[in-house]
């Protein structure tokens, strides 16, 4: 007998998982199966295709299900490239080694971590939702020995030699009894696993084979005198059409198919948000199937995220993440392209060359943006689900490259606005701008609340004008790249000059301005540099004050620049402005008749409270308290 290993712990957990797993779910025990022999035929293929001793050809390569009625046993067959001893050990030992086991650690076994057994790969282990006891024999392409894994499931495993004709693998399945309410017995009648296969595996690229039993009447049986006897016929049957799904013609595909393909294939548990299936002749040819995934990959955010595309030439996977398929302002989508224009055995350099390649890249490009397109024009909830979660990605797309990008993108920007704080597009935007607006106002701020109320706010809201609520940093940095959307100019409602009043208006507000020049100029110097001027403000209605810039550095810039890795301290001119309605103006300009040092606290007060509005870090958060507590105690 051969020593008994243990599992490692995850794969006990999860093997724990498979085997009081919902009945209904355990059907894909199959799926999973074939899908691991497909894999091992692929491999042992792309070996034949640059070593000539493996001597095979595509069409030799197929799969094999068999029925063992007497023992409950069912078989499947490959000749691929199979596993050595230690591969065995490592690949069925560990669930750890899984290439598409991407679990989550956590103790806990919930009733969603029942759901994704159904949902998606999980390999090997699904054996165990239907079978009492496993057995892989298995011959590795150039070893002259083949061996035996054998498991009950969490009690742990053997290996032995055995003999076994041919390279390749022979998963052995002993079906679990027979219960009141679930039948495994089943899996052994024909008529399911030809279900079965077709249901998950029909576009598996290699024949799945089966021997089909077929009942005939004996002649002269049958008849008024002679009972009926039957002769059994068996011959071969290839259970999947081998036509990839994408190859399909759409009518033939259900909305269920194609997210069950995604799931599978991506090893995404959620359905995705929209799925494009693209068939196209002429300058490009080719078949690509190409999804919008409803969540962001864990890794979405990070440098470790891998955009592309899986890369087939008439039906033959060449390149699993072709990253020149996808631009980078549609990085998130997933999918595969199907062209029989490329050369099978095209290296990576070259294929960077392609020109064909270029030319279904563009294409891909296109489609996608117009099925945006589409969506935010029909579906619009869904778009702004959509948004919510890749959003982010458009916009950096309109700014990177020094916005090379910007008009193919700008038609899929959305912004929340002061209109009811919903979701508005440019064109939206613009084509309900008042009469005598001349500018697409922005308001920068963290949250959409924030920049709702901030003090600016108030006037342009006051003046009907619709307000765009930047509140990523990437916002500001888009629009100003833009410049322009439909000839409207974008404005920060913290510009310096924010040109909303009548003429009237400001001839006495540059009068007004006029003779407080002197306090302003007092007020600045007292600042000592921290800003640019002091100035009264136009824009302010019940705010005492705020801060606002001049030149090209918005705060909300300088604010994003602080958090750069390399901050070279770049920093915005900032304008001080006081609301000459506001009591507190009176107060000023009374304390520069008669009381200079008071002024200058004044000063340093208002500036540090403009900053707090703003968001902004306090210079000298110690000052500031001891000179409220001056006041405060000057005051009783
Ligand atoms: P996955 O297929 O997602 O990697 P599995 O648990 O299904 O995870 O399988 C683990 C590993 O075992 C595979 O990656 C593969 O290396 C190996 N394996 C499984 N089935 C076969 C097979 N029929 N032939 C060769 N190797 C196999």
């Amino acid at each position: 007998m051969a020593e008994t290993k243990q599992f490692k712990a995850e794969s006990k957990r999860l093997l724990d998982m498979m085997i009081n797993s919902i009945y209904t779910h355990k059907e894909i025990f199959l799926r999973e199966l074939i899908s691991n022999a497909s894999d091992a035929m692929d491999k042992l293929y792309f070996k034949s295709l640059t070593d000539d001793k493996v001597g095979m050809n595509r069409s030799d390569f197929f799969i094999k299900i068999e029925t063992d009625t007497d023992n409950r046993a069912i078989i499947i067959r490959d000749n691929g490239i199979g596993m050595t001893k230690e591969e065995l050990e490592n690949n069925l030992g560990t669930i750890a080694n899984s290439g598409s086991f991407s679990f989550k650690n956590d103790e806990n076994n919930t009733a969603e971590d029942v759901d994704i057994i159904g949902q998606f790969g999980v390999g090997f282990y699904s054996a165990f939702m239907v079978a009492k006891e496993v057995e892989v024999r298995t011959k590795a392409y150039g070893s002259d020995q083949a061996y035996l894994w054998k498991s009950q499931g969490v009690d742990g495993y053997t290996i032995e030699e055995c003999e076994k004709d041919g390279t390749g693998s022979e998963i052995r399945l002993y079906l679990k009894d027979d219960t009141d309410d679930e039948s495994y017995e089943e899996f052994l009648m024909q008529w399911k696993i030809k279900m079965l296969v077709k249901k998950y595996s029909d576009y598996i690229h290699y024949p799945i084979r089966f021997d089909m039993a077929h009942d005939h009447l004996v002649e002269g049986t049958g008849t008024e005198d002679v009972p009926p006897e039957y002769h059994t016929h068996i011959v071969e049957e290839t259970l999947n059409s081998m036509t990839p799904l994408w190859r399909k013609s759409k009518s033939e595909i259900t909305a269920e198919e194609y997210n069950n393909f995604y799931k599978e294939k991506f090893y995404d548990y959620h359905d995705p948000l929209k799925y494009i299936h693209v068939k196209t002749e002429g300058t490009a040819t080719y078949d690509g199937l190409i999804y919008i995934p409803s969540t962001a990959p864990m890794d979405f955010y990070t440098k470790s995220y891998e955009k592309g595309l899986q890369l087939y030439s008439s039906g033959v996977l060449i390149m699993d993440k072709c990253s020149d398929l996808v631009p980078d302002h549609f990085c998130f989508v997933k999918g595969l392209v199907d062209s029989q224009d490329l050369s099978l055995n095209i290296s990576r350099e070259m294929l960077q060359h392609d020109r064909q390649l270029k030319i279904i890249a563009k294409s891909i490009e296109k489609t996608i943006k117009n099925e945006l397109k589409k969506m935010l024009a029909n579906e619009r909830e869904k778009y702004e689900e959509f948004w919510k979660i890749f959003g982010m990605q458009i916009k950096f797309g309109v700014y990177n490259g020094y916005g090379a990008n910007k008009d193919l993108l700008k038609d899929l920007l959305i912004f929340v606005s002061s209109n009811e704080k919903k979701y508005v597009t440019l064109d939206e935007y613009v084509s309900r701008m008042k009469e005598d607006q001349k500018y697409i106002y922005y308001a920068t701020a963290e949250t959409v609340d924030k920049a709702d109320t901030l003090p600016q706010t108030e006037v342009v809201k006051d003046k009907g004008y619709e307000i765009l609520y930047f509140t990523e940093s990437v916002d500001e940095f888009a629009a100003k790249i833009m410049v322009e959307y439909a000839d409207k100019q974008f404005k920060s409602i913290s510009d310096a000059d924010l040109d909303l009043e009548t003429a009237e208006e400001k001839e006495a507000f540059r009068k007004l301005s006029e003779e407080s020049k002197d306090m302003l100029e007092e007020i600045a110097k007292n600042l000592n540099g921290k800003i640019k001027s002091a100035k009264l403000s136009e824009r302010l209605k019940s705010h005492p004050v705020c801060l606002t810039s001049e030149g090209q550095i918005s705060l909300e810039m300088e604010k994003t620049f602080a958090q750069m890795p390399d901050n070279q301290g770049v920093k915005a001119e900032k304008v001080l402005e006081i609301n000459p309605d506001h009591p507190i103006f009176e107060v000023l300009k009374g304390l520069y008749d008669t009381d200079k040092a008071k002024l200058a606290d004044y000063s340093s007060m208002l500036y540090t409270q403009a900053l707090l509005i703003e968001g902004m870090p306090i210079e000298n958060p110690l000052e500031f308290s001891n000179l409220v507590c001056s006041l405060m105690v000057d005051k009783k």
